[in-house]
Order: structure tokens, then sequence, then C-alpha cells
């Protein structure tokens, strides 16, 4: 067993999460707070993210409300983000120099739209409260002792002890084999916020083309998810779109068990009935008698970018040359069911949207959400991604880490502070 004192905190995992726990930790006051980090890049994952603009939170400032984008998570979150939100994150950055900026949908970014200027913030900052970064230090086991833990790392010749030890090792596996070994639920991992592989030819051919609002419901064996008007995009596999990865994040346990196999139902006029459309195309048939199909579409239809809908006047059989008053009563039935009703068998998963994350990881029912505190392992705690919790994309994932970064790095310095 090592002889020297042990270290106040270790944070295993250099990432958002870590990061943020160490500052906070340090600023609070805690004296050694060392960040251990099995790469040699810490903040790998910031400088990548939001496409190299790093999406840092969102514009959702209720936590009732922020909480909702949460597949797993949503209701224990409840407690954290009243305490640390998404507000309180714009805060945090700028007081460190890091202004963030909401675009039209309520993603938020740095003013620079660089995430360096993020990973420049958090290091800085880091550096600033004293935080120790140990690069290339990969915690490879745990042992509990009477006033800490007993810590054993690749590149390190002895075990190093610490009273406090904080997991932020995100979705790597050493963390969750780790956390199990200390004897924590862990929930098995399955990839979210991915696409979709659809068999549609006629759909794959409009690849680039966006469209919205879209109503989308997945059957997946018993279960059925919903998505009200979304945005999708068309790909040459199948669907992507912000609407899209929303959805299989909700879905994301129920793929991985039916192998990756649906069928979508997409309405294409989202927030349209099939009241609504009939009243539309009887409307169409007198007002816009004398166009043709192709050309002329009634108002509630006119969001459809047009070559959808010459694609999807095709899938009905209709030939756009034939004015509106020709159109014949079952090729309107079936132009309406695939207006409201386009049903696509998927036939897989398709590449990853701009994020990936893991849904599951270290179940919460075993943590004390106040304190991140593990109920099983005495001052161990955990942060970010390596829990069973998931954002949709947006910059919930990041909102995530540094709530919990930010709650586990006070309670672990009001902890030591108590002690000492
Ligand atoms: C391409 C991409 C883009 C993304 N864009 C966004 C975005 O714009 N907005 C958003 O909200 N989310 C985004 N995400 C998701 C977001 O990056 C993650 O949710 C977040 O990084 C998780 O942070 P974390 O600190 O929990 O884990 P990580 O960022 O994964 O950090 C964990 C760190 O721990 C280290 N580590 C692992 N095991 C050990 C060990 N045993 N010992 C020591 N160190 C260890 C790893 O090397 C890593 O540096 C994106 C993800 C990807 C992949």
């Amino acid at each position: 067993m090592p002889k020297s004192d042990p270290l106040p905190l270790v944070v295993a995992g250099g990432g958002a999460a870590g990061f943020m726990a160490a500052i906070t930790a340090a600023e609070a006051g805690v004296e050694v707070v060392e960040i251990w980090e099995a790469t040699a890049e810490p903040l790998a994952k910031v400088r990548i993210s939001g496409g190299g603009r790093c999406n840092v939170t969102h514009a959702c400032w209720d936590p009732r409300e922020l909480v909702a984008h949460y597949p797993r998570g949503q209701r224990p979150l409840r407690g954290p983000f009243s305490r640390f939100a998404a507000g309180d994150a714009v805060a945090w950055f700028a007081e460190r120099g890091v202004e963030l900026l909401e675009e039209d949908d309520g993603r938020m970014f740095p003013v620079s739209n660089s995430s360096a200027s993020v990973v420049q913030a958090l290091r800085a900052a880091a550096q600033r409260a004293g935080v120790r970064l140990q690069s290339q230090r990969a915690l490879q086991e745990v042992i509990p002792s009477p006033d800490g833990f007993c810590l054993k790392a690749r590149g390190l010749p002895e075990p190093i002890n610490c009273r406090r030890l904080l997991l932020a090792t995100g979705g790597h596996p050493s963390g969750r084999r780790i956390a199990a070994a200390l004897g924590h639920q862990v929930v098995p991992p399955v990839p979210s916020l991915f696409t979709l592989r659809l068999d549609a030819p006629w759909l794959t051919a409009l690849a680039g083309l966006s469209q919205a609002p879209v109503d989308l419901e997945l059957q997946v064996g018993p279960e059925r998810f919903r998505q009200r008007e979304g945005i999708v995009l068309m790909t040459h596999w199948g669907l992507s779109g912000p609407g899209l990865l929303r959805l299989t994040a909700f879905a994301a346990r129920a793929l991985q068990q039916h192998q990756y196999k649906a069928e979508l139902r997409i309405n294409w006029c989202g927030g349209l009935n099939v009241e609504q459309l009939r009243l539309q195309l009887a409307a169409a048939r007198q007002e816009l008698a004398r166009r043709q199909l192709a050309n002329g579409r009634p108002e509630l239809l006119l969001p459809l970018r047009r070559r959808l809908w010459l694609a999807l006047l095709e899938q009905a059989g209709l030939d756009g040359n034939r004015t509106w008053a020709e159109l014949p009563r079952r090729g309107e039935q079936r132009l309406a069911e695939l207006l409201l009703r386009s049903q696509l068998s998927v036939s897989g998963r398709g590449p990853f949207g701009e994020e990936f994350v893991t849904a599951g990881g270290v179940d919460l029912g075993e943590l004390n959400l106040a304190t991140m505190e593990s109920s099983c392992v005495p001052g161990l705690h955990f942060a970010g991604e390596l829990l069973d919790v998931d954002g949709v994309t947006g910059g919930f994932n990041f909102q995530h880490c540094w709530s919990s970064g930010w709650i586990a790095g006070g309670a672990i310095a009001s902890a030591l502070a108590c002690k000492s």
C-alpha cells in the first residue's frame, strides 16, 4: 500500500464532466485536486463536439422543461437541474470568458463559433484553481480503504491513495467495469442518437432534402414511439435530421433489442389530420381545378418541398401533368394515405449524427443525486456520460455533464471541509 498522504480528490476522466467537477472542487477550496486522464489529450470530445463549434447547452431555462429532453434520466434529473441548469451553465462560462450565443433552434454555441474557446476556458480555469492534470494515466483498479481509496493506474509505478474519488470516464468501458467491481449496477450500454436505414429507394433518391414539420411514429416490436412536428433530412441511406435523431434516442433500447428492425410511419404534413387533409383536397379540386397536380397545391400542403411532392405523386401512381379536376378518387385516397401515413420499413441503424452518446451506464438509483455520491461506496462520486443519463441532440448531453460535475465538485468540497 502507498505510504504518502492521501490526495484529497482524484477525478478519473478529463472530459467535460471531470473538468467541471475538478474546477468546482478546487475553486471551493479543496487543496489538491488531480485529474487523471487516460489519453494524451483531455477534453478531446469537447474539441470535436458540435462539428468543431461545441454546442455547450440549450436555451431551455425551466428545469421541468429541460428534463423532457432526456430519454434516460428524465425524472431523477429534476433535482440536479433545479440546482444547476442551462442558465447557470451560461453564467458559469461567461464568468470564465466564454459568452454563448443562442441559435434559432435554441442550441447555444460560443460566440467564437469554435470549440477551442471552450477547451481553453476549461483548461485555464482548472489551472487557475490549481487543478493538477495527469495525462496518460488510466485508472485501472479501485480498492476501498478505511479513509478513502487505493488507486492503481496504467503509467503509475506505485498505487496512490485518495480520500474522495470521482469517476467521470464517459462512455469508456473501463469506468463501467470499475463501478461494477465496486458493487454498482450498470445498465448495459447501447448507442443513442443515430439515423435510420430505410428500404425506400424513392425516398433515398431525395438525399439532401429536408422537410418540416413532420410527425414520426416508430413501431418497434410491441412499443410505439412518437415525435411531433420535427425536421427530417433525407439521406442516401434513409432518414436523419433532429426530429429523427430525437426519435431514435427515445427508442434506442427497444431498437437495439429488435436488431434495428422496425416500421416507420411518416406524416409529411406534421400536425395535419385526416379530416383537415380531406377538406384541403376537396377545396383544391374546386379552386385549383385547371392547375396541374405537379404545379398547384392547396395552402396546407405548401410547406412540402416540391421534389418530395412530386415523389409522393409518383408513389401514388398519379401523373403530375393531369389537373386537379382529373384527379381520380382512388388516386386521391392513395395520395392522402401517403401524405399522412407513408409506411416504411427500417432495415437497420444508419451512421451516427453529429453527436454520439451511450444510453446506459451506472444506475441512478444507487446515487444520492444531491451530491452525486454512491449509496453503496461512501466517498465515491460520479458525473457525466458514465451515468445512465443521455439527452437528445442540441447541447443537452453537455448540460448534464456541467450539472452533474458542478454538483459533485461542490459536494466533495463540502464533505472534505467537514472532515478536515
Ligand atoms: C462527435 C461528437 C460530437 C458531440 N457533440 C456534442 C455537442 O455539441 N453537444 C453536446 O451536448 N454533446 C455532444 N456530444 C456528446 C458529448 O460529447 C458527451 O456527452 C460528453 O463529452 C460526455 O462527457 P464526459 O465528461 O462524461 O465524458 P468524455 O467526454 O468521454 O470524457 C471522459 C474522459 O475520460 C477518459 N477516460 C476514460 N476511461 C478512463 C480511465 N479509466 N482513467 C482515466 N481516464 C479515463 C477519456 O479518455 C475521456 O477523456 C458529442 C459527442 C460526439 C462523439
